[in-house]
């Protein structure tokens, strides 16, 4: 499963605008490795530099020299909607002459396909397939003066999730969709404001949290300082898979800070789904936490069966069919020594399709384990994201088509325990209403008719 991309944005005319924005894209590179971009401005031109790669792949001191200004905006791609192709990578530069910006985004718009048609009636033309462009044009369509009014505008005809970083020759901007399904909070380095998906960005770069940006709201940046202008509504859709799995566990969202929250998720499940073991692994490095909080609450010990290769990111290279029969070998690599009989508690963050879950439960067994106890910090995905979250259609759901059972017998394991929605909740210790959940309960915040029509045709057709 993957998360959209991650976004960045710094105002600070007397720093290296450009170094800042890659530092805080090499710590936002867990959400997004297919691609990265920088844009920046000297307040008379906005310049772009973006490539396919990991960001250390993508810049050199060279290209990152030629970005100079005050203003520079980042983003880290793995595609949603758009396929992966240089064309798509971001940020996007849109318009002419004092009407350019350029613009990063992180979500998935659920109406771009109608905003698109209707665009380009209109005679905009469209460079890329990405629902970012679709954001930008609306943006640039707008009969508004101003690029705030410009802004409100689109956010008004915008259905979906979107946190955004938006540059102008004189303005940095940071913008929330209504329900705030994906993070984007706002910091203070010497001279001047950073704006980042997650605050592990910040701290990596040397600047300090302020405070989350919230839903529906718009944080403006100029010479004359920051202004905020918040949104209206009051339903909320924070996505509470940042909390599981896609933000980093020193990040903190919401005032909590994500590593002892997944912590706790162990330990729920060590209470919801006890059961005698020797040994409680995390799988490296999603669910090490909550393997730790398992292993806290059961007083099993806690031991290290898998070593994970941590260079494995996207690559462009296809392995050859020996290779890839080895499937997840290339990621992770057992320690007979540690599970050589051994009643294993293996504690993962999620199972999606349950392509993964099968062949890490036989590379376990293989390598001596007596028995495998799965435990699961997502309650069963039953329902797919509208919301930028590459997951799976619905028929590829494993839970949407098995019982818990069935999973149990398909994954190849003893026993298996998803943690249930309320203690999810109380893992994450903050009010239930804040989240979206509908993977686990179809209950969407953002009314997604149009695309639920569209997957039951296709089911149809399939069917
Ligand atoms: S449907 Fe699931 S993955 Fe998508 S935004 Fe909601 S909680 Fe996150």
């Amino acid at each position: 499963m993957h998360e959209s991309c991650g976004i960045f944005g710094v105002y600070a005319p007397s720093e290296d605008v450009a170094r800042l924005t890659f530092f805080a894209l090499f710590a936002l590179q867990h959400r997004g490795q297919e691609s990265a971009g920088i844009a920046t401005t000297d307040g008379k031109k906005l310049r772009v530099y973006a490539n396919m790669g990991l960001v250390s792949q993508v810049f050199s001191e060279d290209s990152l020299s030629q970005l100079t200004g005050d203003i520079a905006i980042g983003h880290n791609r793995y595609s949603t909607r758009g396929s992966s192709r240089i064309a798509n990578t971001q940020p996007i530069l849109v318009g002419k002459g004092s009407s350019t910006m350029a613009i990063a985004h992180n979500g998935n718009i659920i109406n771009a396909e109608h905003l698109y048609e209707e665009l380009s009636e209109q005679g905009y033309v469209f460079h890329t397939s990405t629902d970012t462009e679709v954001i930008a044009n609306l943006i640039l369509s707008s009969p508004e003066k101003d690029w705030l009014n410009k802004i409100r505008y689109a956010m008004h005809r915008l259905q979906g999730a979107y946190s955004l970083t938006i540059m102008t020759n004189h303005a940095l901007y940071g913008v929330r969709d209504p329900f705030g399904v994906r993070p984007l909070c706002l910091g203070a380095i010497d001279g001047g404001y950073v704006i980042a998906s997650e605050s592990c960005a910040l701290d990596h770069i040397g600047a300090s949290f302020t405070r989350e940006i919230e839903p529906g709201e718009i944080v403006s940046i100029t010479d004359n300082g920051i202004d905020s202008y918040p949104g209206e509504g009051s339903k909320r859709g924070l996505c509470i898979f940042e909390y599981i799995y896609f933000a980093r566990p020193d990040s903190v969202i919401n005032g909590r800070l994500l590593y002892p929250a997944r912590q706790a998720m162990g330990e729920g499940l060590a209470e919801e789904y006890p059961v005698d073991a020797d040994l409680v692994m995390g799988i490296p490095d999603s669910a090490t936490a909550a393997g730790i909080g398992y292993s806290h609450r059961s007083e099993i010990p806690l031991g290290e069966g898998l070593l994970k290769n941590r260079y494995v990111g996207r690559t462009f290279i296809e392995p050859d069919q020996r290779i890839r029969d080895l499937g997840v070998k290339l990621k992770f690599n057992p320690l007979p020594q540690m599970l050589n009989g051994k009643r294993l508690v293996v504690v993962d963050d999620s199972i999606v399709r349950g392509t993964t879950t099968p062949q890490v439960v036989k590379l376990l067994r293989r390598a001596g384990t007596k028995e495998v106890h799965m435990r699961i910090c997502a309650p069963p995905i039953r329902y797919p994201c509208f919301f930028g979250v590459d997951m799976a259609t619905r028929r590829e759901l494993i839970a949407a088509q098995k019982t818990v059972p069935e999973i149990r017998d398909f994954i190849g394991a003893d026993s298996l325990g998803y943690l249930s929605v309320d203690g999810l909740i109380k893992a994450v210790a903050l009010p239930k209403d804040i989240f979206c959940m509908a993977c686990f309960t179809g209950d969407y915040p953002i009314p997604v008719q149009l695309e639920m029509d569209k997957l039951a045709l296709e089911a149809m057709s399939v069917d």
